[in-house]
């Protein structure tokens, strides 16, 4: 069989960044030296981020997303620094890409680590495992609204935020999520809304939402307002497989739920453009934490992760497992970084998940 060779931008940016796709690097290429040749990752880095912003005046190339469109897909760590604005580094760089690139399915597991002790008490007992599935094209997001529409004077400004949603957008994010939770053990979706409260945008999800079950009989089903969703990841996370929210909603939630694993650091994230028209991209949900920037103790959890999902998403499903495996016997060993509890540097946790492999 000829030798695989995947093409991977990485695109470290800024703060933990650099560190923490470091990591994912070295474990992508210890498994493919030990691959016997079966397959390899050729690397090409960007420079891209906040401190090229103050060097050029660009998050990005203007030409980047010509540059970045033909890999196999692109390796993110973060994005923002205190010196640019939040707006203009995230809709600069990270935004531009998932945008450009339609990557409309985000996808966050939350997966806790045995050894790593979580505010939930039944964590250490029960091994807790669900999937947010963010949609990432529209909603609340949809970047649409503006300020001063009427001039009414000093004080009296108002701006309007709009959500979009289509019923395009709804049903693909729904059956991308029916179709994961086929591939689960509990074979159920929890759609979230706040239908109560938001009766267009959100009444449409959940029409959608019952039809598009109504093609997968196999699968469970439950609808949650987001406030009730909030309260059932931390009283009844067991009850949870597959659960299914609009950009804001599901951002939100999926904080919540890496909180719960026990660290932001631990998450992991897939931006997917399922079509495979454009690359998709893998990054950690953590930003750039800038309090902890370029002291090594970055936890580098979530960053591998997202390298799991990235060799998944490559078809290498065995060995994102073998990852994972690497990963669970390093918490369990209680070698961690300082936000699990741990005194471990990045570099010791990233040798040991190495040496796990
Ligand atoms: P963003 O707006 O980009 O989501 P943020 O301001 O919400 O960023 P982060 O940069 O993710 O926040 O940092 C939030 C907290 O989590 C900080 O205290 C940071 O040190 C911590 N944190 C984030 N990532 C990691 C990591 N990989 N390892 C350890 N701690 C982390
Ligand atoms: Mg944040």
């Amino acid at each position: 069989m000829a030798a695989q060779e995947f093409k991977i931008a990485a695109i470290p940016a800024d703060g933990v960044g650099a560190e923490v796709v470091a990591a994912g690097r070295a474990v992508l290429d210890a498994l493919a030296s030990g691959s016997g040749g079966r397959f390899s990752f050729s690397w090409t880095e960007f420079p891209w981020g906040c401190g090229y912003y103050e060097k050029t005046g660009r998050m990005m190339d203007e030409d980047g997303l010509e540059e970045l469109r033909n890999f196999d897909a692109l390796y993110f760590g973060a994005v923002g620094w205190p010196t640019v604005p939040d707006h203009i580094s995230l809709w600069g760089l990270r935004l531009r890409i998932c945008q450009n690139f339609d990557q409309w399915a985000n996808v966050r597991p939350v997966h806790f680590h045995p050894g790593i002790t979580s505010p939930l008490r039944k964590a250490d007992s029960t091994p807790l495992d669900w999937v947010v599935v963010r949609e990432n094209s529209e909603g609340e997001y949809a970047g649409l609204g503006g300020r001063n529409l009427a001039a009414r004077g000093p004080g009296n400004e108002v701006a309007l935020q709009t959500a979009l949603f289509t019923e395009k957008g709804c049903e693909r994010i729904m059956r991308f999520a029916f179709d994961l939770a086929r591939g689960r053990e509990r074979k159920k979706v929890s759609s979230v809304t706040k239908s109560n409260a938001q009766q267009y945008g959100m009444v449409l999800w959940d029409e959608v939402f019952e039809r598009v079950a109504a093609d997968y009989p196999d699968v469970e089903t439950e609808s949650v307002l987001v406030d009730a969703m909030s309260a059932k990841f931390v009283l009844k996370p067991e009850d949870l497989s597959v659960v299914v929210a609009s950009n804001l909603n599901a951002d939100i939630l999926s904080d919540l739920g890496s909180a719960l694993a026990g660290s932001l650091g631990l998450a992991a994230s897939a931006n997917l453009n399922p079509d495979r028209l454009f690359p998709s991209m893998f990054e950690p949900v953590h930003g750039s934490a800038p309090d902890i920037a370029g002291q090594g103790l970055a936890n580098p959890i979530g960053a591998i992760g997202s390298a799991a999902l990235m060799l998944e998403h490559f078809g290498l499903t065995e060995e994102a497992a073998r990852v994972r495996a690497a990963i669970e016997a390093t918490t369990a060993a209680g070698l961690l970084t300082p936000d699990v509890g741990g005194s471990a540097g990045t570099d010791r946790v990233v040798e040991a998940i190495l040496a796990n492999l």
